[in-house]
């Protein structure tokens, strides 16, 4: 048996060592006010058992890891129908990119980055009279957790800012790949990006990739078919242009976000995730991805 706590305990030590934390993302003026030294982790095995070690229990923002849920509630809904719509190649470019957009007629290149996640946020606002409330009532179901929600504040700091997403959503508008208004589409967006969850929250909300479809309270959310697709895209494009980085260091699909936080998942064995506010260069938690290099290594779990 693995000493799971063992080596979380480790990792949190080895990481608090740590003098260069890397930097808080600013450009949502709401997100500055994170505590730097922030650490936290939770795993969550498929088997039951939870370790968890720092601040796990605390919540922040979790962004782009949002994209992961609602692109598993359009496809849910949806089928294989959404991909006449965007593609599901790595971009190798930075999160909210445009210019490859442009050059390719308003088809994003998967949805997890921001011009993606926005045609999914278009399919989600034609599908619900309610978008916000529908999509945060299945969150709160897959996870098992009705104190889940939305953070108002980083939602309109987001939209006060959010001049690059407006410029992502007005191209695919002009291509033809939005059927609402910009308007109604963002303010879903920047409401899903908005979502708060501690750690802990996290590794339930993922649970339903890592047990083949089925959510925590054993519903069956997605087929083994959907759940394999979107680990596949986490994979390949959870971490923008540091997708191939995070395969090599880690070897797990997962998905990060500007918060700070990633969450990284071993289908049918377990869910992690980690909160550590500094950024790297590429947008992604800089001591996150030292922790999962550290836990896929001493537990010698991953993928491959
Ligand atoms: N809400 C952020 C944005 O659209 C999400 C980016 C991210 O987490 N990488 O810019």
């Amino acid at each position: 048996m693995i000493d799971y706590q063992g080596i979380l305990n480790n990792i949190y030590q080895e990481v608090s060592k740590e003098t260069d934390k890397g930097e808080i993302a600013t450009y949502i003026p709401e997100l500055a006010n994170v505590d730097k030294n922030a650490f936290g982790i939770h795993l969550h095995l498929i088997s039951g058992e939870n370790f968890s070690v720092g601040d796990s229990e605390k919540k922040f923002s979790i962004q782009s890891i949002s994209k992961v849920l609602t692109l598993a509630l359009a496809i849910s809904k949806v089928g294989s129908d959404i991909w006449s719509r965007l593609d599901v190649e790595p971009s190798g470019n930075p999160f909210n990119h445009l210019s490859l957009l442009e050059l390719e007629k308003g088809i994003p290149r998967n949805p997890l980055i921001n011009s993606g996640a926005i045609v999914i946020a278009d399919v989600l606002v034609s599908l619900f009279e309610n978008p916000k409330e529908d999509f945060l009532a299945y969150v709160r179901d897959i996870t098992g957790d009705s104190s889940i929600n939305y953070n108002y504040k980083v939602a309109n700091s987001e939209k006060k800012t959010g001049f690059n997403n407006y410029a992502a959503a007005n191209l695919l508008k002009s291509f033809d790949n939005l059927n609402n208004n910009v308007e109604d589409v963002l303010d879903f967006y920047f409401h899903q990006c908005s979502l708060e969850m501690t750690c802990a929250q996290l590794t339930k909300a993922f649970y339903v990739f890592a047990n083949k479809g089925k959510c925590l309270l054993e519903k069956t959310r997605l087929t083994k078919s959907q759940a394999k697709r979107i680990n596949a895209i986490m994979l390949t494009c959870g971490f923008y242009d540091e997708a191939g980085e995070f395969a090599f260091e880690v070897g797990l699909p997962g998905k990060s976000g500007v918060g700070g936080g990633i969450v990284a998942l071993l289908p049918n064995e377990f869910v992690i995730s980690v909160w550590a506010p500094g950024l790297n260069e590429r947008g992604n938690s800089k001591l996150g991805m030292q922790a999962l290099e550290i836990f896929t290594s001493e537990t010698n779990q991953s993928i491959f």
